[in-house]
């Protein structure tokens, strides 16, 4: 049963997933990644070699397909068909190609059911992605949009990847990102838009400490 369940939403680079990650460390909750049931989903269909286009197709590889989604050592690790896909996910040809999943009803439908049974099994959740509070939990305690420009949020994107060892255009990143969210934003089932009773935070010149430090006032404040 939730007792506290907050929402993240926001543009690609904003600062979701580290602010959601801390967030989640300081409260003791739980914390879910669910653009990384996105890429999976989108990860699996690349694998089989489907028309990434034939939604019917993508509906039987994903219900046939066993995903994991576990909390270790504060990180949230992927797993498809018991196989580690943590990494993988994170592909730039995966972040590309997501978008096949993202737009399509059916999947999306999927992928909302393993949210709210994720969070049905955790007391206190953070949750992060593009339709947290709009959809997939409307009644969420607290909702978060976090947004930053475009220039600083592929300079961050760009540090992400430059770590793991990819090798970086940061004017193409930006371009990319910029795509991404005219996608999301876009779409007719569940665009990226801020739910009409969530806060707003602009994190372009905040440090992710400082962007948790907000989150928590507010919760302080409200209860
Ligand atoms: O957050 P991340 O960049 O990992 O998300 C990858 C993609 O997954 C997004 O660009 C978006 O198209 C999709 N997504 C979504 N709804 C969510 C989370 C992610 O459509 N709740």
């Amino acid at each position: 049963m939730t007792e506290l369940l907050i929402t993240i939403d926001g543009p690609a680079g904003s600062g979701k997933s580290s602010v959601a990650k801390l967030l989640a460390a300081k409260l003791g909750a739980a914390f879910l990644d669910t653009g990384a049931m996105y890429r999976a989903a989108a990860l699996t269909a690349m694998q089989t070699g489907c028309d990434l286009g034939d939604t019917a197709r993508l509906e039987k590889v994903i219900d046939s397909t066993d995903f994991k989604f576990e909390i270790e050592a504060g990180q949230m690790t992927v797993k498809i068909n018991n196989s580690d896909a943590t990494e993988q996910i994170r592909d730039p040809q995966v972040t590309a190609n997501v978008r096949f999943v993202a737009s399509a009803p059916s999947l999306r439908n999927r992928l909302v059911k393993m949210q709210r049974a994720f969070a049905a099994e955790h007391e206190k959740i953070v949750t992060e992605g593009r339709d947290q509070g709009t959809v997939v939990f409307p009644d969420a305690d607290f909702k978060i949009f976090l947004t930053a420009d475009a220039a600083e949020r592929a300079k961050r994107r760009a540090k992400e990847l430059a770590e793991k060892g990819h090798k970086v255009d940061i004017d193409k990143l930006q371009q990319e990102i910029e795509n991404r969210d005219r996608l999301d934003s876009t779409r007719k089932i569940a665009p990226l838009v801020a739910a009409a009773d969530a806060i707003t935070l602009d994190t372009t010149s905040l440090a992710l400490g400082q962007v948790v430090e907000k989150i928590l006032g507010l919760i302080k404040n409200n209860d």
